[in-house]
């Protein structure tokens, strides 16, 4: 197993430093694309992950999230809007010692921005002063979708309630799987992860669903949403959501308090655009079909044996007879140049016979050339010949 993996790097290493040009690393190497991959395995044409900058502290907003509300006034009137008409409510939300806080009477708080999937940090603390039992201290909820969905908000240490009304229950739908609360009145953490039901031409693709860490301890794990949260009653397991949503808060009464609110929209989930995981067998020929005319346009930059593994490397991703007639002329063309090379001068061409070798090998191994590739042969019989690779 070493040796072969340590073959592998010599050859990974001598293309390395020979192909330049054409590719920093091997693209004969990983399984190919399939019916619902568009990449190969271990693919240099896939797009690096983009880089986020995380905290200095944990629970601190990375470099890429977007911040609801920091502490300041400011930031809780560009972010935050009442739901209610403001002839229709008592008071409003108010920002104290750097905290959002509930108010009776003022409904629900709306984000400005409509949401969709989304990993959100919000911190929570009920009133130090116990007032009030079961769901009536420190009750609040943190809504998604519009008020389709809450993770409840609840101060319920040391204070017994129905347990899908718990904090950091999906509420009506599933407990938290512990109750892992601060006493009354400490700051409370919630991380959660949103995934929106999908629905399509009325069809639903994913329920959706939440997970959340409260304080740090998994409570929901992968929890679908079940058409989504409803007082007393369950709501029908086909009802749509939409596509974005506000993020609310919930006023029930209890002047509960948030602070750190931000999130990260999360990438999209294949059934939804996104070109990561198993993909449906359309949307994966078509993201081959783009990968491979990338590759085609960078070989038209090339020529010779460059441009000849560039388009090979494009028919891992689609076939096309255009790119592979061109690709075998290439090949052909180098094969004669190597017929008439002298011995001595022979040793210049062995990176660029070996990388041929190895696109040959590959393209064979997986089916791209037919047994009978009359270069596959050649190039292979050369190197055997000239004591560059083993014959096996
Ligand atoms: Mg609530």
């Amino acid at each position: 197993m070493m040796n072969r993996l340590n073959k592998t790097f010599l050859i990974l290493t001598v293309s390395l430093a020979t192909s330049g040009a054409i590719a920093a690393k091997s693209a004969f190497f990983g399984d190919p694309p399939d019916n619902h991959h568009p990449w190969a395995v271990h693919d240099h044409n896939r797009p690096l992950p983009p880089v986020v900058i995380p905290a200095a502290k944990i629970a601190q907003p990375p470099s890429d999230a977007i911040v609801l509300f920091d502490g300041t006034e400011a930031s809780f009137h560009e972010n935050w809007r009442h739901d209610r008409p403001a002839d229709e409510r008592d008071q409003d939300w108010i920002v104290v010692e750097g905290a959002l806080q509930s108010m009776r009477g003022a409904g629900k708080l709306s984000s400005i921005a409509e949401l969709g999937d989304l990993q959100l940090h919000i911190e929570w603390r009920a009133p130090t002063e116990i007032v009030g039992k079961g769901q009536g201290r420190g009750n609040s909820g943190v809504f998604f979708m519009g008020g389709m969905v809450e993770v409840q908000v609840l101060d319920n240490f040391k204070n017994p309630t129905y347990a899908d009304g718990t904090a950091g229950a999906v509420y009506g739908i599933m407990p938290p799987a512990v109750n892992a609360l601060r006493p009354s009145g400490e700051w409370q953490s919630y991380d959660i992860i949103f995934r929106r039901p999908i629905a399509r031409d009325g069809v639903i693709l994913d329920h959706g669903s939440l997970t959340v860490l409260l304080n740090g301890v998994v409570v929901q794990d992968n929890t679908p949403l079940e058409g989504g949260s409803g007082h007393k009653k369950r709501k029908p397991l086909d009802r749509i959501f939409p596509e974005l949503g506000a993020l609310m808060l919930q006023d029930h009464g209890n002047p509960v308090r948030f602070r750190n609110i931000w999130y990260r929209p999360l990438r999209p989930r294949a059934i939804d655009g996104g070109t990561d995981g198993r993909l449906s067998e359309e949307s994966t020929l078509s993201k081959r079909s783009e990968i491979a005319e990338e590759l085609r346009q960078h070989a038209r930059a090339l020529e010779g044996q460059p441009k000849a593994l560039r388009l090979l490397e494009s028919l891992k991703y689609e076939e096309d007879a255009s790119a592979r007639a061109e690709a075998d002329n290439l090949i052909a063309q180098y094969a004669a140049k190597l017929k008439k090379i002298a011995p001595p001068e022979m040793e210049d061409e062995k990176n660029q016979v070996l990388s041929l070798d190895e696109a040959l090998q590959y393209m064979h191994r997986h089916r791209l050339i037919s047994n009978d590739y009359p270069m596959w042969s050649f190039v292979n019989d050369l190197a055997i010949q000239q004591g560059w690779k083993e014959d096996k």
